[in-house]
């Protein structure tokens, strides 16, 4: 292949893939050599390689082959006297976070903040808590006419409304190079607004934020309260959606249980789809460690992880999914320090006070409440003397699930169950084992009160 075929590939892909994916990702790579079809890069770290193969490999692949060149594979390798990022920074393996470029910030004149080149759809997990939100996230994404105005997703600290904002630009910037999609936070707009103010050049802030074609504003409820900031933020907000241009924003919570929020505000974020991202689930928190996994492996092959473990982590930490990042960062960080084996037993050396820490307490009066919901018996029955089937299997079930989800004593849960002596609850409790042998409805109803109780 000659560097004037490559040069024409490269063309193409900074048209396909926009600008600032480009100089992130393309531009630091090297072509090598083509030797038995196989096409050979040179990158400045295994990262990078591992990312372009992954996100653009395929597409090189097209572009060479309909230039004419015969070519099955493509291999990236860190260029000589690179480093491996591993070697660079031995103590945070955590992945993706340094770029080798600063997209977004090569366009002095947009007001936007830079993107993290982790977040994209590609590394982001769909569950059913998310789904939803990632949903009309894609669709935003896609760039074509306007569905809905704003789209609003708003949800806890940690669930993924950056992630998916940052998705939205990453992949507009792809699909539309010739859109200007700015992304800023709140804060980051009442800075730009006040520093205006104090140049008195309000005018090219006007101008400037006018301009743009899809306006991300991240955080939202931040502006609550700050009157004169909230003021022109309507006004470029309102002039936006009247030249039908997109705006994404986020917030903590949804827009009617903003504090201090202007009403006509309010009613104008209300107007386009308002999507939650829910507290995650089990399954999510699983697949999403799954993931992180497979992204970490690349760069340590050699590590081991016991089984048992992601799925310990997906049932303890529950709050969210940055601390549940920063458990399996650290684990990984540590793991390949003291060249271990990642089990258990060190997942609860080397993580005890995020354990602690996320170690809700499941009470008994929950799981009687859960329980009695799902087998639709009174909660009163839990508690109450009924011997009848119906009544007593749930409520052993109940005893069954305190024993394991909570750490009272017998006699302490005997308590709960309407002064039950501890015999009666230990009884229980070997009932809903020996069941669990035989009776599959039953395990599953038993598994999925756990997980609702653990979620
Ligand atoms: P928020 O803005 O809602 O507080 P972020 O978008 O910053 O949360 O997400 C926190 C961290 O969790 C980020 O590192 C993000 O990549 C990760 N994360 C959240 N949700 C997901 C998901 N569904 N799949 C993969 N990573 C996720
Ligand atoms: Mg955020």
């Amino acid at each position: 292949m000659t560097e004037e075929t490559w040069g024409r590939v490269l063309a193409e892909l900074r048209r396909t893939v926009g600008q600032n994916n480009f100089t992130t990702w393309i531009e630091p790579i090297r072509f090598a050599e083509l030797r038995n079809d196989v096409a050979h890069f040179e990158v400045p770290t295994t990262f990078v390689g591992n990312w372009v193969s992954r996100n653009y490999g395929d597409q090189i692949l097209r572009l060479l082959a309909g230039s004419g060149v015969k070519v099955k594979r493509l291999e990236f390798s860190p260029a000589a006297g690179g480093t491996a990022e591993a070697a660079e920074e031995p103590v945070r393996p955590a992945r993706p976070g340094r770029r080798p470029g600063r997209p977004a910030a090569e366009e002095p004149d947009l007001p936007g903040a830079p993107l993290d080149a982790r977040f994209t759809f590609e590394s982001f997990v769909v569950g059913k808590p998310n789904a939803l939100a990632h949903a009309a996230a894609r669709r935003v994404a896609e760039g074509g006419p306007v569905t809905f105005n704003p789209l609003f997703l708003y949800g806890g600290v940690g669930l993924g409304k950056t992630h998916l904002m940052h998705a939205i630009a990453w992949e507009l910037q792809g699909r539309r190079p010739e859109l200007r999609v700015v992304y800023l936070s709140a804060e980051q707009f009442m800075y730009r607004f006040v520093q205006a103010l104090r140049d008195k050049d309000m005018m090219s802030f006007k101008t400037l934020f006018r301009s743009v074609d899809v306006l991300m504003v991240d955080d939202v409820q931040f502006i609550a309260g700050k009157d004169s900031t909230q003021e022109e933020f309507f006004h470029t907000f309102n002039a936006l959606v009247d030249q039908n241009k997109q705006i994404v924003i986020s917030a903590d919570r949804a827009p009617g249980e903003i504090k201090d929020l202007e009403e006509r505000i309010r009613s104008r974020l209300q107007c386009g789809l308002v999507v939650d991202l829910h507290p995650t689930d089990y399954e999510l928190r699983l697949s999403i460690l799954q993931q992180k996994v497979v992204m970490y492996r690349e760069d340590y092959p050699g590590l081991v992880i016991a089984p048992g473990v992601l799925e310990f982590l997906a049932h303890r930490i529950t709050s969210n999914v940055r601390v549940l990042e920063g458990a399996l960062t650290r684990l990984f960080a540590f793991a390949s320090l003291v060249g271990r084996e990642i089990t258990l037993e060190l997942v609860q050396d080397c993580l005890a006070d995020v354990l602690r820490a996320s170690d809700r307490k499941i009470t008994i009066e929950e799981i009687q409440r859960k329980v009695a919901e799902h087998f639709n018996v009174r909660l009163s029955d839990m508690i109450g003397p009924k011997r009848v089937r119906t009544i007593a299997r749930p409520r052993q079930v109940a005893m069954y699930l305190a024993k394991h989800l909570t750490t009272r004593s017998l006699p302490e849960i005997g308590r709960r169950f309407g002064g039950r002596d501890h015999t009666t609850i230990m009884h229980g409790i070997r009932k809903v084992d020996e069941l669990r042998q035989t009776d599959s409805q039953l395990n599953e109803d038993i598994d999925l009160l756990r997980r609702l109780l653990e979620a």
